[in-house]
């Protein structure tokens, strides 16, 4: 098995991401803090087999979020976005 076969896609963590920020984020749009690219949640590379859940910009491949949830808590590591945008849920 190689690395791109366990890559996913954003809709594979909308669920985890769900549970942080309690709104749809598969729409999201994110901006690369490396590359400066924006795109959707839905279209970044995820790797839920890492240590925790491993999000990389499609462009550059560096590392946009890091997400690791145990004993009842999350770890989020946004260090590597810029920014993250999302509609407020009516
Ligand atoms: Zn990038």
């Amino acid at each position: 098995m190689t690395i791109d076969d366990m890559r996913l896609d954003g809709n594979a963590i909308g669920g985890l991401l769900r549970e942080i920020f309690a709104v749809e984020m598969t729409a999201a749009v994110g901006t690369c803090a490396n590359c400066g690219a924006v795109n959707e949640v839905a279209r970044v590379q995820v790797y839920v087999h890492a240590p925790g859940t491993v999000v990389r910009c499609p462009a550059c491949e560096s590392v946009l979020m890091r997400v690791v949830r145990g004993r009842g808590r999350y770890w989020v590591d946004m260090s590597g976005m810029r920014c993250l945008e999302f509609a407020e849920e009516v």
